[in-house]
């Protein structure tokens, strides 16, 4: 099933939508019982999931404005650093890497930062050039995995059990910050960094480990990648981050992009006030932004 948050009748709900017929199903119709947002959802989506009935009338997703899958996540957005081999490498050479050897392009473990709930914002929403902060603007197209059950401890086998589905992530960045202050928090955190949508995919629909990652500045393909070639695993994500962290329903954690950003040209390819980022997953749809 796909869920996405609306704006329908001056009110945000949920809704299950098809994208192909252009429908959507607000939940609370589908449902028999009001739905308090996409967060309560996914805390209830086990007890909930059975009784979602598609027999009313859908509205036309014409009719309503879909917002990001969370438009506000209760908590930081986990992210993961170098996380494509030949995306590892171009970063790396690139000298973004703020102090990374050529020999240690590679991570060992994985590399966790973070991006704050307020940088989301949906499909179609402007990202805001940060005038006078940086000249570096970077993307990252990106496989957000949602968590439904939370947990502590999580193995690597009870993994994929706590995956509710998945989203599609642009974790914008400002290179020049990234690189300058040593720590990626900051170039990561911009207002308007983090493009999340259109929807969110339930786990039956999709292999996670064989989709196809694609984006695209204005009409030149940039990206092209399988989520096969992530260096670690998002059942080793999972088992990492939770190891001392525990991870709730809702938690989104975004896997790391593949080669082909800005800075794995040279010279780089910045973004440029006007330009048009696209990124489309296999099974996820596309989550397109301009730059203003
Ligand atoms: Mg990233």
């Amino acid at each position: 099933m796909k869920f996405a948050t609306i704006q329908y009748n001056g009110r945000q709900t949920v809704a299950v939508v098809d994208p192909e017929a252009g429908h959507a199903w607000p939940i609370d119709a589908a449902l028999g019982e009001p739905v308090d947002g996409m967060l309560d959802l996914i805390r209830r989506f086990d007890e909930i999931k059975g009784r979602i009935k598609l027999d009313g009338q859908p509205v036309s997703l014409a009719e309503v404005r879909i917002e990001a899958p969370i438009p506000r996540p209760f908590r930081n957005i986990l992210c993961v650093g170098k996380n494509y081999h030949e995306h590892a490498h171009e970063f790396t050479r690139s000298g973004f890497d703020a102090g990374a050897k050529v020999e240690d392009a590679i991570p060992k473990k994985p590399i966790i930062f973070s991006k704050p709930p307020e940088t989301v914002i949906a499909d179609g929403d402007p990202i805001r050039y940060p005038h006078g902060v940086s000249d570096s603007i970077d993307y990252e197209a990106e496989l957000g995995v949602v968590i439904g059950k939370g947990g502590r401890g999580i193995s690597k086998a009870d993994a994929y059990s706590h995956v509710l589905g998945y989203t599609i992530i642009n974790d914008m960045t400002a290179r020049d910050l990234q690189s300058e202050h040593k720590q990626w928090f900051l170039g990561k955190s911009l207002d308007t960094f983090c493009p999340m949508g259109p929807w969110l995919v339930t786990a039956d629909e999709l292999e996670p480990e064989n989709l196809v990652v694609k984006c695209w500045i204005n009409d030149e393909l940039r990206q092209n990648a399988n989520t096969s070639d992530l260096i670690f695993d998002i059942p080793t994500l999972i088992e990492t981050i939770s190891a001392g962290i525990t991870l709730y329903p809702g938690d989104i954690i975004a896997t790391g992009t593949p080669a082909g950003v800005g800075i794995g040209f040279n010279p780089p390819k910045f973004m440029k006030p006007g330009d048009r980022v696209t990124v489309e997953i296999s099974g996820l749809g596309r989550l397109s932004n301009v730059l203003t």
